[in-house]
């Protein structure tokens, strides 16, 4: 007898990078700066200290309230998962009442996985042709199925946020909860948690992978009201969040101009990167987050190419609307040279 999936779970791919390897890694949108010696070794003090034979605090009150403080909201808005990924498997399998998600194409890739993974079907909506976000034909989809809309702003793999206009009005014709990932939330020009007081159907999802440098950690928390908190915590296991990655994010949480000033970094570095990108004569369209999308000739050469100078990208040209596109990290300033160096040499070849 064979153990068979779900028939949606037999459809679907394990999520691969590719098995390709270079020493500049500039392809999963991480920060390129480790964490201070100190703060590591307060996190290790803080680790030392506690009993590692018990579970870790089950409601993560410290990390909790040091979270809502850095979003100026009470800690019973706060509710921590397992990186960003497990709440938006908890939300989708919550709130998606009528078995449908609706999402922007091309967008996070691992959500319509995760809508399958929670019993639901995803529904894409193309963006626009300049990569914005169609916030009507969102809705009207969303209207049709009675469904959970997700977007992210900024939207991974194309950079940008959704305007404040697009998701209010998604937010006022949406059937049911609008989900809004701010996994690059510290890059972004603004934030959806200031729309959370006027609405109670909304839920900001935020990350310590990418400007908080935690990628390892594997934390992550939904932002919302006490309601749409208590019902997600009810579909969550218990202790999901582990004593490490609790501190870690604690002492971060606590460092807000140590995050201020990294943000400040990589940011003026993508503009740099940016700049360098359009003097080898490359589209670069526009970023709000710490990756730049870009256009080449022959995305699947130009990757090669790259790969053989010694720099890892992600090839994001199968992506509806992305053809010859490519996603480029952004690194420290010596990573972004190496990856200038080597797209210069791999036009070079290619002319
Ligand atoms: N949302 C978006 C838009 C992302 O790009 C990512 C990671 N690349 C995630 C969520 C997942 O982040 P985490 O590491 O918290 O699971």
């Amino acid at each position: 007898m064979r153990a068979r999936p779900r028939p949606g779970v037999e459809a679907l791919r394990a999520y691969r990078l590719s098995a390709v390897e270079a020493p500049v890694k500039l392809n999963q949108n991480e920060c390129p700066y480790d964490l201070p010696a100190e703060l590591k070794e307060e996190v290790l003090a803080a680790l030392r200290a506690a009993p590692w034979n018990r579970y870790p605090p089950m409601r993560a009150d410290r990390c909790r309230e040091a979270l809502a403080r850095s979003c100026g909201v009470t800690p019973d808005r706060v509710l921590l998962t397992n990186g960003s990924n497990e709440a938006i498997l908890a939300l989708f399998q919550t709130f998606a009442t009528s078995g449908v998600v609706v999402l922007p194409e091309p967008g996070y890739s691992m959500a319509p996985t995760l809508a399958v993974a929670a019993g639901a079907r995803p529904v894409g909506v193309p963006l626009r042709p300049d990569l914005t976000v169609d916030a009507q034909a969102l809705a009207q989809a969303a209207q049709k199925h009675r469904a959970v809309i997700f977007l992210a702003s900024p939207n991974n793999p194309t950079g940008r946020a959704a305007t404040p206009e697009a998701v209010e009005l998604l937010l006022q014709q949406a059937p049911g909860l609008v989900v809004v990932d701010e996994a690059y939330w510290g890059f972004s020009p603004w934030s959806a948690l200031a729309l959370l007081d006027r609405y109670p159907h909304l839920a900001v999802l935020r990350t310590a992978s990418k400007a908080f440098g935690l990628a390892g950690a594997r934390i992550g928390w939904i932002v919302g009201h006490p309601d749409v908190v208590d019902a997600v915590g009810r579909v969550l296991p218990p202790y999901n969040v582990n004593l490490f990655a609790q501190a870690a994010v604690e002492a971060m949480a606590r460092r807000p101009e140590l995050v201020a000033q990294r943000v400040r970094e990589v940011v003026a570095e993508r503009e740099r990167l940016a700049a360098g990108l359009r003097s080898l004569g490359v589209e670069v369209f526009p970023s709000d987050a710490n990756f730049l999308l870009f256009r080449v000739h022959d995305a699947e050469r130009t990757f090669a190419r790259l790969v053989e100078g010694g720099v890892l990208v992600r090839d994001v040209s199968r992506f509806p609307r992305l053809e010859g596109c490519l996603r480029v990290t952004v690194g420290t300033p010596e990573e972004n040279d190496a990856f200038l160096r080597a797209l210069r040499a791999a036009q070079e070849v290619a002319v």
